[in-house]
Protein backbone atom coordinates (compact mmCIF):
# COMPACT_ATOMS: atom_id res chain seq x y z
CA UNK A 1 0.00 0.00 0.00
CA UNK A 2 2.71 2.14 0.99
CA UNK A 3 4.70 1.52 -2.06
CA UNK A 4 1.70 2.11 -4.39
CA UNK A 5 1.43 5.93 -2.45
CA UNK A 6 4.94 6.31 -3.17
CA UNK A 7 4.44 5.47 -6.68
CA UNK A 8 1.63 8.09 -6.92
CA UNK A 9 3.53 10.63 -5.13
CA UNK A 10 6.37 10.10 -7.79
CA UNK A 11 3.38 10.46 -10.83
CA UNK A 12 2.70 13.49 -9.50
CA UNK A 13 5.93 14.65 -7.88
CA UNK A 14 5.56 18.39 -7.49
CA UNK A 15 8.47 21.28 -7.13
CA UNK A 16 8.54 23.93 -4.33
CA UNK A 17 6.56 26.39 -6.13
CA UNK A 18 3.79 24.36 -7.39
CA UNK A 19 0.82 23.66 -5.80
CA UNK A 20 -1.30 20.72 -5.56
CA UNK A 21 -3.97 22.19 -8.30
CA UNK A 22 -1.73 23.71 -10.57
CA UNK A 23 0.49 20.42 -10.99
CA UNK A 24 -3.28 18.62 -11.51
CA UNK A 25 -3.92 20.83 -14.28
CA UNK A 26 -0.54 20.87 -15.63
CA UNK A 27 -0.76 16.14 -16.32
CA UNK A 28 -4.28 16.91 -17.40
CA UNK A 29 -3.01 19.64 -20.11
CA UNK A 30 0.02 17.68 -20.62
CA UNK A 31 -1.90 13.87 -21.52
CA UNK A 32 -5.00 15.89 -23.55
CA UNK A 33 -2.80 17.61 -25.49
CA UNK A 34 -0.47 14.80 -26.41
CA UNK A 35 -4.02 12.52 -27.08
CA UNK A 36 -5.05 15.46 -29.45
CA UNK A 37 -1.96 15.32 -31.28
CA UNK A 38 -1.62 11.78 -32.07
CA UNK A 39 -5.21 11.80 -32.82
CA UNK A 40 -4.73 14.33 -35.56
CA UNK A 41 -2.06 12.81 -37.26
CA UNK A 42 -3.46 8.93 -37.43
CA UNK A 43 -7.01 10.09 -38.84
CA UNK A 44 -4.56 12.77 -40.98
CA UNK A 45 -2.88 9.96 -42.70
CA UNK A 46 -5.92 7.66 -42.90
CA UNK A 47 -7.62 10.42 -45.21
CA UNK A 48 -4.78 11.22 -46.60
CA UNK A 49 -4.54 7.83 -47.80
CA UNK A 50 -8.13 7.91 -48.39
CA UNK A 51 -8.16 11.48 -50.39
CA UNK A 52 -10.67 12.73 -48.17
CA UNK A 53 -9.10 16.19 -47.60
CA UNK A 54 -11.79 18.16 -46.08
CA UNK A 55 -11.70 15.54 -43.27
CA UNK A 56 -8.28 15.82 -43.64
CA UNK A 57 -8.42 19.29 -42.95
CA UNK A 58 -10.68 18.78 -39.30
CA UNK A 59 -7.59 16.39 -38.06
CA UNK A 60 -5.28 19.22 -39.53
CA UNK A 61 -7.10 20.77 -36.68
CA UNK A 62 -7.35 18.85 -34.10
CA UNK A 63 -3.27 18.60 -34.44
CA UNK A 64 -3.07 22.43 -34.51
CA UNK A 65 -5.44 22.88 -30.89
CA UNK A 66 -3.49 20.05 -29.65
CA UNK A 67 0.18 21.98 -30.54
CA UNK A 68 -1.45 25.27 -29.04
CA UNK A 69 -2.17 23.47 -26.05
CA UNK A 70 1.36 22.16 -25.03
CA UNK A 71 3.04 25.37 -26.25
CA UNK A 72 0.96 27.56 -23.66
CA UNK A 73 1.24 25.30 -21.33
CA UNK A 74 5.72 25.32 -22.20
CA UNK A 75 5.04 28.72 -21.72
CA UNK A 76 2.99 28.68 -18.64
CA UNK A 77 -0.28 30.27 -19.68
CA UNK A 78 -2.21 27.68 -18.09
CA UNK A 79 -5.61 29.07 -18.30
CA UNK A 80 -5.18 30.08 -22.08
CA UNK A 81 -4.11 26.70 -22.60
CA UNK A 82 -7.39 25.38 -20.64
CA UNK A 83 -9.16 27.28 -22.35
CA UNK A 84 -7.65 26.05 -26.41
CA UNK A 85 -7.53 22.42 -25.74
CA UNK A 86 -11.62 22.84 -24.33
CA UNK A 87 -13.16 25.21 -27.22
CA UNK A 88 -11.11 23.30 -29.55
CA UNK A 89 -12.40 19.70 -28.39
CA UNK A 90 -15.67 21.29 -27.79
CA UNK A 91 -16.32 22.97 -31.07
CA UNK A 92 -14.62 20.23 -32.86
CA UNK A 93 -16.62 17.02 -31.37
CA UNK A 94 -19.80 19.36 -31.78
CA UNK A 95 -18.63 20.02 -35.14
CA UNK A 96 -18.34 16.15 -36.38
CA UNK A 97 -21.11 14.86 -34.11
CA UNK A 98 -23.69 16.99 -36.25
CA UNK A 99 -22.30 16.98 -39.46
CA UNK A 100 -19.98 14.09 -39.90
CA UNK A 101 -20.50 11.33 -37.73
CA UNK A 102 -24.05 10.75 -38.81
CA UNK A 103 -25.75 7.74 -37.45
CA UNK A 104 -26.87 4.84 -39.78
CA UNK A 105 -28.88 1.41 -39.08
CA UNK A 106 -25.11 -0.32 -39.38
CA UNK A 107 -22.72 2.02 -37.69
CA UNK A 108 -24.06 3.79 -34.43
CA UNK A 109 -22.66 7.09 -34.04
CA UNK A 110 -19.54 7.37 -31.19
CA UNK A 111 -18.05 10.58 -31.48
CA UNK A 112 -20.82 11.98 -28.87
CA UNK A 113 -18.77 9.92 -26.18
CA UNK A 114 -16.04 12.48 -25.79
CA UNK A 115 -18.57 15.17 -23.87
CA UNK A 116 -18.15 12.60 -21.67
CA UNK A 117 -14.74 12.73 -21.44
CA UNK A 118 -14.85 16.72 -21.83
CA UNK A 119 -17.03 16.91 -18.96
CA UNK A 120 -14.49 15.83 -16.43
CA UNK A 121 -11.70 17.43 -18.17
CA UNK A 122 -13.74 20.63 -17.83
CA UNK A 123 -14.35 19.78 -14.45
CA UNK A 124 -10.83 19.31 -13.70
CA UNK A 125 -9.14 21.87 -15.39
CA UNK A 126 -11.71 24.72 -14.30
CA UNK A 127 -11.42 23.81 -10.86
CA UNK A 128 -9.63 27.27 -10.12
CA UNK A 129 -12.76 28.94 -12.05
CA UNK A 130 -15.29 30.16 -10.50
CA UNK A 131 -17.61 27.54 -8.95
CA UNK A 132 -20.71 28.44 -11.07
CA UNK A 133 -18.73 28.58 -14.56
CA UNK A 134 -17.25 24.88 -13.79
CA UNK A 135 -20.70 23.68 -12.39
CA UNK A 136 -22.14 24.88 -15.76
CA UNK A 137 -19.84 23.44 -18.63
CA UNK A 138 -19.86 20.36 -16.55
CA UNK A 139 -23.83 19.96 -17.04
CA UNK A 140 -24.10 21.82 -20.10
CA UNK A 141 -21.50 18.95 -21.72
CA UNK A 142 -23.21 16.10 -20.03
CA UNK A 143 -26.12 17.47 -21.36
CA UNK A 144 -24.82 17.55 -24.87
CA UNK A 145 -23.92 13.94 -24.29
CA UNK A 146 -27.06 13.24 -23.43
CA UNK A 147 -28.78 14.56 -26.51
CA UNK A 148 -26.43 12.97 -28.67
CA UNK A 149 -26.86 9.60 -27.55
CA UNK A 150 -30.34 9.74 -27.23
CA UNK A 151 -31.67 11.08 -30.61
CA UNK A 152 -30.40 10.66 -33.91
CA UNK A 153 -29.62 14.67 -34.46
CA UNK A 154 -27.61 15.53 -37.58
CA UNK A 155 -27.76 17.42 -40.40
CA UNK A 156 -27.07 15.78 -43.91
CA UNK A 157 -24.44 17.25 -46.12
CA UNK A 158 -21.33 15.98 -48.22
CA UNK A 159 -18.81 16.23 -45.99
CA UNK A 160 -20.41 13.07 -44.38
CA UNK A 161 -17.78 10.63 -43.72
CA UNK A 162 -18.04 7.17 -45.63
CA UNK A 163 -19.64 4.33 -43.79
CA UNK A 164 -16.57 2.17 -44.16
CA UNK A 165 -14.67 4.56 -42.86
CA UNK A 166 -17.30 5.07 -39.60
CA UNK A 167 -17.38 1.50 -38.99
CA UNK A 168 -13.68 1.12 -37.94
CA UNK A 169 -13.85 4.99 -36.64
CA UNK A 170 -16.49 3.42 -33.94
CA UNK A 171 -14.41 1.25 -32.88
CA UNK A 172 -11.12 3.67 -31.93
CA UNK A 173 -13.19 6.62 -31.44
CA UNK A 174 -14.90 4.72 -28.60
CA UNK A 175 -11.69 3.40 -27.53
CA UNK A 176 -10.07 6.61 -27.05
CA UNK A 177 -12.80 8.19 -25.65
CA UNK A 178 -12.89 5.65 -22.81
CA UNK A 179 -9.44 5.60 -22.23
CA UNK A 180 -9.13 9.90 -21.98
CA UNK A 181 -12.59 9.44 -19.33
CA UNK A 182 -9.97 6.89 -17.35
CA UNK A 183 -7.29 8.70 -17.70
CA UNK A 184 -9.21 11.92 -15.85
CA UNK A 185 -10.41 10.24 -13.59
CA UNK A 186 -7.42 8.35 -12.85
CA UNK A 187 -5.65 11.90 -12.43
CA UNK A 188 -9.13 12.95 -10.06
CA UNK A 189 -8.32 9.76 -7.91
CA UNK A 190 -4.72 10.14 -7.45
CA UNK A 191 -5.29 13.52 -6.19
CA UNK A 192 -7.41 13.31 -4.18
CA UNK A 193 -5.45 10.02 -2.36
CA UNK A 194 -2.54 12.39 -2.50
CA UNK A 195 -4.36 15.31 -0.79
CA UNK A 196 -5.68 13.01 2.10
CA UNK A 197 -2.42 11.94 2.13
CA UNK A 198 -1.03 15.37 3.13
CA UNK A 199 -3.67 16.55 4.86
CA UNK A 200 -3.33 13.62 7.52
CA UNK A 201 0.72 14.48 7.35
CA UNK A 202 -0.14 17.94 8.40
CA UNK A 203 -1.99 17.62 11.11
CA UNK A 204 0.46 14.69 12.32
CA UNK A 205 3.24 17.35 11.75
CA UNK A 206 1.79 19.84 13.82
CA UNK A 207 1.02 17.02 16.68
CA UNK A 208 4.88 15.87 15.79
CA UNK A 209 6.73 19.96 15.77
CA UNK A 210 7.41 19.63 12.00
CA UNK A 211 7.36 23.00 11.34
CA UNK A 212 10.08 25.66 11.86
CA UNK A 213 10.38 28.93 11.35
CA UNK A 214 13.38 30.60 9.43
CA UNK A 215 13.63 34.17 10.04
CA UNK A 216 14.78 36.70 6.84
CA UNK A 217 16.18 39.87 8.28
CA UNK A 218 14.52 43.38 7.73
CA UNK A 219 17.48 46.20 7.39
CA UNK A 220 16.93 49.74 7.62
CA UNK A 221 18.31 52.77 5.21
CA UNK A 222 21.34 52.79 7.40
CA UNK A 223 22.36 48.65 6.93
CA UNK A 224 21.21 48.49 10.31
CA UNK A 225 19.05 44.97 11.34
CA UNK A 226 15.81 45.88 12.72
CA UNK A 227 13.75 42.87 12.65
CA UNK A 228 13.14 40.04 10.76
CA UNK A 229 9.67 38.06 8.53
CA UNK A 230 9.22 34.68 10.44
CA UNK A 231 8.45 32.10 7.21
CA UNK A 232 7.30 28.17 8.21
CA UNK A 233 9.11 25.87 6.82
CA UNK A 234 7.78 21.45 7.30
CA UNK A 235 10.49 19.98 8.04
CA UNK A 236 9.15 16.57 6.43
CA UNK A 237 10.67 13.12 7.44
CA UNK A 238 11.19 12.00 3.93
CA UNK A 239 11.12 15.16 1.69
CA UNK A 240 13.13 17.39 3.70
CA UNK A 241 12.20 20.85 3.99
CA UNK A 242 9.20 21.69 2.30
CA UNK A 243 8.28 25.66 0.89
CA UNK A 244 5.31 26.93 2.57
CA UNK A 245 4.04 27.76 -1.62
CA UNK A 246 3.64 23.79 -2.07
CA UNK A 247 1.21 23.20 1.52
CA UNK A 248 0.16 26.21 2.52
CA UNK A 249 -3.05 26.27 -0.59
CA UNK A 250 -3.47 22.67 0.95
CA UNK A 251 -3.78 23.41 4.69
CA UNK A 252 -6.05 26.59 3.76
CA UNK A 253 -8.05 23.90 1.03
CA UNK A 254 -8.19 21.70 3.97
CA UNK A 255 -9.18 24.54 7.30
CA UNK A 256 -5.65 23.72 8.94
CA UNK A 257 -4.53 26.89 8.27
CA UNK A 258 -6.19 28.06 11.17
CA UNK A 259 -4.18 25.92 13.89
CA UNK A 260 -0.99 26.47 12.07
CA UNK A 261 -1.37 30.41 12.14
CA UNK A 262 -1.92 30.10 15.74
CA UNK A 263 0.91 27.50 15.88
CA UNK A 264 3.17 30.82 14.09
CA UNK A 265 1.96 33.52 16.66
CA UNK A 266 2.83 31.19 19.72
CA UNK A 267 5.99 30.38 18.30
CA UNK A 268 7.21 34.01 17.24
CA UNK A 269 6.10 35.32 20.51
CA UNK A 270 7.77 32.80 22.54
CA UNK A 271 11.02 33.92 20.37
CA UNK A 272 10.38 37.47 21.60
CA UNK A 273 10.19 36.68 25.04
CA UNK A 274 13.39 35.01 24.65
CA UNK A 275 14.82 37.99 22.78
CA UNK A 276 13.81 39.96 25.41
CA UNK A 277 16.26 39.55 27.91
CA UNK A 278 19.56 39.46 25.36
CA UNK A 279 20.68 42.59 24.56
CA UNK A 280 21.45 42.16 20.94
CA UNK A 281 18.26 41.34 20.38
CA UNK A 282 15.92 42.61 22.58
CA UNK A 283 14.56 45.67 20.05
CA UNK A 284 14.26 43.72 16.69
CA UNK A 285 10.40 42.84 15.49
CA UNK A 286 9.00 40.07 14.06
CA UNK A 287 6.63 39.79 11.11
CA UNK A 288 4.61 37.14 10.78
CA UNK A 289 2.12 36.46 8.27
CA UNK A 290 -1.57 35.82 8.53
CA UNK A 291 -3.76 34.33 5.93
CA UNK A 292 -7.46 36.18 5.22
CA UNK A 293 -9.06 32.76 6.88
CA UNK A 294 -7.21 32.72 9.89
CA UNK A 295 -7.65 36.65 10.30
CA UNK A 296 -11.54 36.66 9.51
CA UNK A 297 -11.85 33.94 12.74
CA UNK A 298 -13.88 34.70 14.96
CA UNK A 299 -10.88 34.60 17.88
CA UNK A 300 -8.47 36.22 16.06
CA UNK A 301 -7.99 39.79 17.83
CA UNK A 302 -8.38 37.84 21.00
CA UNK A 303 -5.83 35.41 20.61
CA UNK A 304 -3.34 37.88 19.27
CA UNK A 305 -3.75 40.16 22.51
CA UNK A 306 -3.59 36.98 24.73
CA UNK A 307 -0.04 35.66 23.71
CA UNK A 308 1.05 39.09 23.86
CA UNK A 309 -0.03 39.34 27.36
CA UNK A 310 0.90 35.91 28.50
CA UNK A 311 4.44 36.31 27.42
CA UNK A 312 4.47 39.51 28.15
CA UNK A 313 6.19 40.83 25.07
CA UNK A 314 6.53 44.77 23.62
CA UNK A 315 3.49 44.53 21.56
CA UNK A 316 5.35 46.80 19.47
CA UNK A 317 7.59 44.32 17.95
CA UNK A 318 5.39 42.11 16.88
CA UNK A 319 3.85 43.23 13.18
CA UNK A 320 1.19 41.39 11.28
CA UNK A 321 1.99 40.99 7.64
CA UNK A 322 -1.83 40.88 5.63
CA UNK A 323 -1.99 40.58 1.80
CA UNK A 324 -4.87 42.89 -0.31
CA UNK A 325 -6.67 39.94 -0.85
CA UNK A 326 -7.87 40.24 3.20
CA UNK A 327 -9.39 43.61 1.70
CA UNK A 328 -11.62 41.86 -0.85
CA UNK A 329 -14.33 40.16 1.58
CA UNK A 330 -15.39 42.75 4.36
CA UNK A 331 -13.72 45.79 4.66
CA UNK A 332 -15.63 47.26 7.67
CA UNK A 333 -14.79 44.21 9.47
CA UNK A 334 -11.21 44.69 8.60
CA UNK A 335 -10.87 48.18 9.80
CA UNK A 336 -12.50 46.98 13.54
CA UNK A 337 -10.23 44.50 13.91
CA UNK A 338 -6.98 46.07 12.87
CA UNK A 339 -8.36 49.13 15.11
CA UNK A 340 -8.16 47.16 18.13
CA UNK A 341 -4.98 45.16 17.10
CA UNK A 342 -3.27 48.64 16.56
CA UNK A 343 -4.88 49.75 19.65
CA UNK A 344 -2.82 47.46 21.56
CA UNK A 345 0.21 48.23 19.92
CA UNK A 346 0.44 45.92 17.11
CA UNK A 347 2.43 46.31 13.92
CA UNK A 348 0.24 45.87 10.61
CA UNK A 349 1.85 45.51 7.10
CA UNK A 350 0.73 45.27 3.67
CA UNK A 351 2.00 42.53 2.14
CA UNK A 352 2.61 41.95 -1.27
CA UNK A 353 1.79 45.64 -2.15
CA UNK A 354 1.11 46.29 -5.64
CA UNK A 355 -0.28 42.69 -6.66
CA UNK A 356 -3.94 42.80 -5.57
CA UNK A 357 -6.49 44.86 -4.86
CA UNK A 358 -6.08 48.03 -3.56
CA UNK A 359 -8.75 50.63 -3.45
CA UNK A 360 -6.91 54.18 -1.80
CA UNK A 361 -9.85 55.29 -0.21
CA UNK A 362 -9.65 52.47 2.26
CA UNK A 363 -5.83 52.32 1.77
CA UNK A 364 -6.12 55.63 4.02
CA UNK A 365 -8.99 54.33 6.31
CA UNK A 366 -6.62 51.46 7.61
CA UNK A 367 -4.48 51.51 10.58
CA UNK A 368 -1.05 50.26 8.88
CA UNK A 369 2.40 51.01 9.86
CA UNK A 370 4.04 49.81 6.67
CA UNK A 371 3.67 48.82 2.80
CA UNK A 372 5.93 45.83 1.80
CA UNK A 373 6.37 46.48 -2.42
CA UNK A 374 6.33 43.32 -3.89
CA UNK A 375 9.19 41.09 -5.07
CA UNK A 376 7.55 41.37 -8.75
CA UNK A 377 8.23 44.70 -8.87
CA UNK A 378 12.13 44.63 -7.37
CA UNK A 379 12.95 41.49 -9.63
CA UNK A 380 13.53 44.07 -12.95
CA UNK A 381 13.30 47.36 -11.31
CA UNK A 382 16.52 48.19 -12.90
CA UNK A 383 15.70 47.42 -16.16
CA UNK A 384 12.50 47.81 -16.72
CA UNK A 385 11.09 51.21 -16.10
CA UNK A 386 6.99 50.50 -15.48
CA UNK A 387 8.31 48.52 -12.53
CA UNK A 388 10.44 51.66 -12.08
CA UNK A 389 7.53 53.56 -11.75
CA UNK A 390 5.61 50.99 -9.37
CA UNK A 391 7.91 50.97 -7.04
CA UNK A 392 8.44 55.41 -7.10
CA UNK A 393 4.31 55.42 -6.76
CA UNK A 394 4.33 53.11 -3.86
CA UNK A 395 7.45 54.61 -2.04
CA UNK A 396 5.86 58.37 -2.48
CA UNK A 397 2.25 56.79 -1.68
CA UNK A 398 3.89 55.58 1.07
CA UNK A 399 5.13 58.71 2.63
CA UNK A 400 2.08 61.05 1.47
CA UNK A 401 -0.12 58.57 4.43
CA UNK A 402 2.84 58.57 6.68
CA UNK A 403 3.78 54.98 6.48
CA UNK A 404 7.06 53.05 6.54
CA UNK A 405 7.85 51.18 3.09
CA UNK A 406 10.16 48.03 2.57
CA UNK A 407 11.25 46.43 -0.49
CA UNK A 408 11.12 42.74 -0.36
CA UNK A 409 12.87 40.46 -2.97
CA UNK A 410 16.07 42.65 -3.02
CA UNK A 411 19.10 40.67 -4.25
CA UNK A 412 21.62 42.66 -5.38
CA UNK A 413 23.71 45.85 -4.62
CA UNK A 414 22.50 47.62 -7.60
CA UNK A 415 18.77 46.86 -6.82
CA UNK A 416 19.23 48.44 -3.50
CA UNK A 417 20.91 51.54 -4.32
CA UNK A 418 18.23 52.26 -6.93
CA UNK A 419 15.69 52.04 -4.00
CA UNK A 420 17.66 54.08 -1.67
CA UNK A 421 17.92 57.17 -4.08
CA UNK A 422 14.33 56.76 -4.26
CA UNK A 423 13.61 56.76 -0.39
CA UNK A 424 12.75 53.35 0.15
CA UNK A 425 12.92 53.31 3.97
CA UNK A 426 13.80 49.69 4.54
CA UNK A 427 14.61 45.93 2.39
CA UNK A 428 14.50 42.35 2.54
CA UNK A 429 16.00 39.81 0.59
CA UNK A 430 18.54 37.52 -0.36
CA UNK A 431 21.32 40.36 -0.70
CA UNK A 432 21.04 40.51 2.86
CA UNK A 433 20.35 36.82 3.91
CA UNK A 434 17.75 34.42 2.85
CA UNK A 435 15.78 33.24 5.25
CA UNK A 436 17.57 31.28 8.23
CA UNK A 437 17.14 29.39 10.84
CA UNK A 438 16.99 31.31 14.58
CA UNK A 439 20.48 30.22 15.18
CA UNK A 440 21.94 31.38 11.98
CA UNK A 441 19.72 34.66 12.24
CA UNK A 442 21.31 35.57 16.11
CA UNK A 443 24.94 35.05 14.00
CA UNK A 444 23.64 37.10 11.41
CA UNK A 445 22.33 40.33 14.08
CA UNK A 446 25.41 39.79 15.81
CA UNK A 447 27.97 39.80 12.92
CA UNK A 448 26.10 43.20 11.18
CA UNK A 449 25.83 44.74 14.71
CA UNK A 450 30.18 44.05 14.61
CA UNK A 451 29.99 45.45 11.65
CA UNK A 452 28.06 48.64 12.29
CA UNK A 453 30.54 49.27 15.14
CA UNK A 454 33.79 48.83 12.88
P1 LIG B 1 5.83 36.42 1.55
O1 LIG B 1 5.21 36.71 2.87
O2 LIG B 1 5.69 37.47 0.50
O3 LIG B 1 7.34 36.08 1.84
C1 LIG B 1 8.40 36.39 1.02
C2 LIG B 1 8.86 35.21 0.23
O4 LIG B 1 9.89 35.63 -0.64
C3 LIG B 1 9.48 34.11 1.09
O5 LIG B 1 9.21 32.87 0.44
C4 LIG B 1 10.97 34.40 1.00
O6 LIG B 1 11.76 33.26 1.21
C5 LIG B 1 11.06 34.87 -0.43
N1 LIG B 1 12.19 35.78 -0.62
C6 LIG B 1 12.77 36.60 0.27
N2 LIG B 1 13.77 37.30 -0.29
C7 LIG B 1 13.83 36.92 -1.58
C8 LIG B 1 14.67 37.28 -2.70
O7 LIG B 1 15.56 38.11 -2.59
N3 LIG B 1 14.41 36.68 -3.89
C9 LIG B 1 13.41 35.76 -4.03
N4 LIG B 1 13.23 35.21 -5.22
N5 LIG B 1 12.61 35.38 -3.01
C10 LIG B 1 12.82 35.96 -1.80
P2 LIG B 1 8.67 31.62 1.27
O8 LIG B 1 9.33 31.56 2.60
O9 LIG B 1 8.73 30.45 0.36
O10 LIG B 1 7.18 32.03 1.53
C11 LIG B 1 6.27 32.14 0.49
C12 LIG B 1 4.95 32.68 0.97
O11 LIG B 1 4.32 31.75 1.85
C13 LIG B 1 5.10 33.95 1.80
O12 LIG B 1 5.23 35.06 0.93
C14 LIG B 1 3.78 33.95 2.56
O13 LIG B 1 2.74 34.44 1.75
C15 LIG B 1 3.56 32.47 2.78
N6 LIG B 1 3.96 32.13 4.15
C16 LIG B 1 5.18 31.84 4.62
N7 LIG B 1 5.13 31.60 5.95
C17 LIG B 1 3.82 31.77 6.31
C18 LIG B 1 3.10 31.65 7.55
O14 LIG B 1 3.66 31.40 8.62
N8 LIG B 1 1.76 31.91 7.52
C19 LIG B 1 1.11 32.23 6.35
N9 LIG B 1 -0.23 32.46 6.39
N10 LIG B 1 1.75 32.34 5.17
C20 LIG B 1 3.08 32.11 5.16
MG1 LIG C 1 5.19 38.20 4.06
MG1 LIG D 1 5.48 39.26 0.23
Amino acid sequence: MNKYFQLISQHFSINQQETLSVHRIKVALETGGIALILMGVSWALLFSYLKIWPLVLIDFLILFVGLTTLFLLKKHFLRSASFVLLLGLFSLAFSIALFMDIPSLATPRVIHLYFLSLAFYAYLLLSNEKLWLRNTVFVLLLCIFLIFSSTNISVANSLMIPESVRHIGAWINSATAISLLCLVLHIMQSDFILRTQIGNELSQALWENQFELYYQPQVNAQGVVFGSEALIRWNHPTRGVVSPAEFIPLAESIGLMNPIGFWVLNESCKQLSVWKNDAKMSSLSISINVSAHQFYGQEFVSKVLSNVKRMEIDPKLLKLELTESILIQNIEEVISKMHALKAAGIGISLDDFGTGYSSLSYLKRLPLDQLKIDQSFIKDILNSPHDQAIAKTIISLGRDLELKVIAEGVESQQQQTFLLNNNCHAFQGYWFSPPVPVNLFCQFVAQSQRSQRE
